[in-house]
């Protein structure tokens, strides 16, 4: 019975089996250790022969509680989650790669995604080389004989560019690659890369899936196969998520398709409104008609999303005009909470980066991007109108 339900269901039913209390919500596991019922069956768990908790490090019922929630989003067949979600970046290409080996990645990553292949990685011997994500045309000029992994974002984070993923499950395919994909900023409500041929896909569980700005996580969702390195990498190097992130992220996702849907329909208002904006020159939200990829996002994405970003005509000055009269919305780096937050990426996330890492990725002095909360529309409007 449990297969015919929608990922949605999953998400609010998912469960662990319930203890000798009947409890309705599930309660919390702040243990690190778990006991045998004899010394032969924990020989025989270590031995891999049983299926019994050995560790937090390894696996916890509320952990593992979550990890069956986000594997029925994604329609992926095993996970495993971490204390971040960087943790999970990291995991999803340390474990994949050995010295020598190269990745072809799309430009446009999430900042510390950027940080660990240009900083990191090459530590190790571990080379890659950016291609343009609205262009995969030209992706197969990139791949070498050593390259093993594609990895994307999609939309790309702040610009909200679109990674064709049906083209790049093609494209993995001919080049026998990995395919990665972050899907942190659409959810698996929006977009589900697994069906796209994608192996493995990782999140920041800090953003929508936890919904409320409380608690850090990530979440590696993928096939069998990978996820089985993968598993061995993080058992062994440490990144596990605590139960407590874990009890909280996992009761968050049973508001998670109804919280998007609200996201999404505030963001979508919002961008048409900022068009018709003094002062706004340009309006980023990929269920924009204006979008230059709207058809591909109409083709694999079903809303557009929470994230709205905007490029002001006045630059540096105009957008900490805007930040600094907000008085509902909040100056904050965070994305994917209840409350809208707006950040300046040229002069803070992206900050690092040079004018011109920074003008490759579309990030202008007054480029703005705000994460759609909750709050009734019309106080953003009039919020957004004192600062304009
Ligand atoms: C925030 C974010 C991350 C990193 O997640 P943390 O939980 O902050 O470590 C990775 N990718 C994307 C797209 C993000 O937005």
């Amino acid at each position: 019975m449990a297969d015919k339900l929608s990922p949605q269901t999953h998400a609010i039913r998912g469960q662990m089996p319930r203890t000798e209390f009947q409890e309705h919500s599930t309660p919390l596991f702040l243990t690190s250790s778990f006991t045998f019922d004899s010394a032969e069956s924990m020989a025989a768990t270590f031995r891999g022969e049983e299926d019994n908790i050995i560790y937090s490090r390894y696996n916890n019922p509320n952990v593992d509680e979550l990890i069956a929630k986000a594997c029925a989003l994604e329609g992926m067949e095993a996970g495993f989650a971490t204390g971040s979600g960087m943790a999970a970046v990291f995991a999803s290409l340390a474990a994949l790669v050995q010295q020598g080996d190269h990745i072809v990645a799309t430009r446009a990553l999430f900042g510390s995604t950027h940080q660990i292949l240009t900083q990191i990685l090459p530590k190790w011997g571990v080379t890659f080389t950016y291609v343009e994500p609205d262009d995969p045309d030209t992706w197969s000029a990139a791949v070498r004989a050593n390259t093993v992994l594609f990895v994307t974002e999609t939309p790309s984070n702040p610009g909200l560019k679109l990674v064709d993923l049906a083209k790049a499950g093609e494209f993995c395919r001919a080049h026998e690659l990995i395919y990665v994909v972050d899907n942190c900023f659409a959810t698996p409500v929006i977009q589900r890369p697994g069906e796209f041929g994608a192996d493995l896909v990782t999140h920041s569980a800090t953003k929508w899936m936890d919904g409320q700005g409380r608690v850090l996580g990530g979440l590696l969702l993928g096939s069998r196969r990978v996820m089985e390195k993968i598993t061995f990498f993080c058992r062994h190097t440490g990144p596990a998520m605590s139960p407590f992130n874990a009890w909280v992220i996992s009761k968050s996702l049973e508001t998670l398709h109804v919280r998007l849907a609200a996201h999404c329909k505030a963001a979508l208002e919002l961008a048409e409104w900022l068009t018709e904006q003094r002062g706004v020159a340009k309006v980023f939200y990929p269920f924009l008609p204006s979008h230059p990829q709207y058809e591909l996002a109409k083709r694999q994405m079903s809303a557009g999303g929470g994230i709205v970003t905007f490029e002001l005509t006045g630059g540096i000055d105009a957008a900490n005009r805007l930040l600094n009269n907000a008085q509902v919305c909040t100056r904050s780096s965070n994305l994917g909470d209840t409350r809208t937050i707006l950040t300046h990426p040229a002069t803070t996330t992206h900050a690092k980066l040079t004018v011109a890492e920074r003008a490759s990725v579309g990030i202008t002095d007054g480029l703005v991007r705000m994460s759609v909360g909750l709050e009734a529309v019309q106080d953003l409007k009039n919020d957004l109108s004192r600062g304009l």
